[in-house]
């Protein structure tokens, strides 16, 4: 196990407490610590960076030389740019004020989307929602069936093409799917939509076509927290691609120390806003940026 960033600084920090000011040549064994934390958190270069001289610039100031101890407060810095980076406070999701609240999903195939829109429906459903799950994702073979599988676990109906019937037209799905939710009052719609292994200009145009066909109130990116350094240029191809308002991140349950969700909140400016962790529908919940920021320091 690595050490944690607190018992690293403690250490860099051990002759020198109550001395003031931090020399430059603490500024700089600081820095380097919490550089190597980060970096085994997988957290991207160019974020470790600038975090880093964040950092660096906040350790020369008066709260860390008037600080009793300053090991704790460099700790205490880290830790408050971290949240703020994760996006401060919970950003909660947003309800359209008339008509049903349209959520759009995307992201990689594999990351997670089809069991992430079930686990969605679940949580909806216990807020007192009554959401309809549409299934987009015409490419995968089962993905069909997998999610009306899953939706048939949570208790929540599954807007699928018919046989034969906009087979293969996941706009034209996506657009009767509105309609159905409206005339079955449902007050949100969760749209599955297709993921390739890799970024593809197709499945670009095919989920901007999507998005634009319904409208979406809310475009989730879903990530896997696993995929580490990758994170960073897989969120920014979909926020090029087709622009999304939050990110979920998924696999969290895995050994990931959740580099990623700083990574890309960072890079992106977007909100991480859900979290997935395992594999029961049950696995799921609001992001707390605060946990996360102890996760990455832990
Ligand atoms: P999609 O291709 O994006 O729709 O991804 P799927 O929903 O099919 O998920 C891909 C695989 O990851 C499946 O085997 C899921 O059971 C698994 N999976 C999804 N979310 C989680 C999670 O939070 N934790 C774990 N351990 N596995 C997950």
């Amino acid at each position: 196990m690595f050490a944690t960033l607190s018992d690293r600084l403690a250490d860099t920090f051990k002759n020198l407490r109550g001395k003031g000011r931090l020399s430059e040549a603490d500024v700089d064994a600081t820095a380097r610590e919490i550089r190597i934390a980060l970096l085994e958190a997988d957290v991207a270069l160019p974020v470790v960076k600038e975090f880093v001289a964040a950092v660096k610039e906040r350790a020369r100031g008066e709260e860390v030389s008037q600080a009793l101890n300053p090991a704790q407060q460099v700790v205490k810095i880290v830790n408050e740019e971290l949240v703020a980076i994760l996006g401060g406070e919970t950003r909660r999701l947003r309800y359209a004020k008339t008509g049903p609240t349209v959520i759009m999903l995307a992201g990689l195939q594999g990351a997670g989307k089809t069991t992430l829109a079930a686990k969605l429906a679940l949580w909806l459903k216990e807020q007192g929602k009554t959401p309809m799950l549409v299934a987009c994702d015409l490419q995968r073979p089962n993905a069909v069936k997998q999610l009306q599988v899953n939706g048939e676990r949570v208790g929540v109906p599954v807007y699928a093409p018919e046989p034969g019937n906009g087979v293969g037209d996941p706009v034209a799905v996506a657009r009767g799917s509105i309609e159905e939710a409206k005339r079955r009052v449902h007050d949100v719609v969760i749209v599955d939509t297709a993921g390739r292994l890799g970024v593809d200009a197709e499945l670009m145009q095919q989920a901007s076509d999507i998005r634009d066909a319904v409208q979406p109130d809310e475009v989730l990116f879903v990530v896997d927290a696993m995929i580490g350094q990758d994170a960073v240029s897989t969120a920014q191809a979909f926020l090029d691609g087709v622009g999304y308002d939050g990110v979920v991140l998924t696999k969290l349950d895995g050994d990931a120390r959740g580099g990623a969700a700083l990574s890309i909140a960072s890079i992106t400016g977007k909100p991480v806003m859900f979290a997935s962790n395992g594999e029961k529908m049950t696995d799921f919940d609001l992001f707390h940026p605060d946990r996360m920021a102890s996760r990455i320091l832990d």
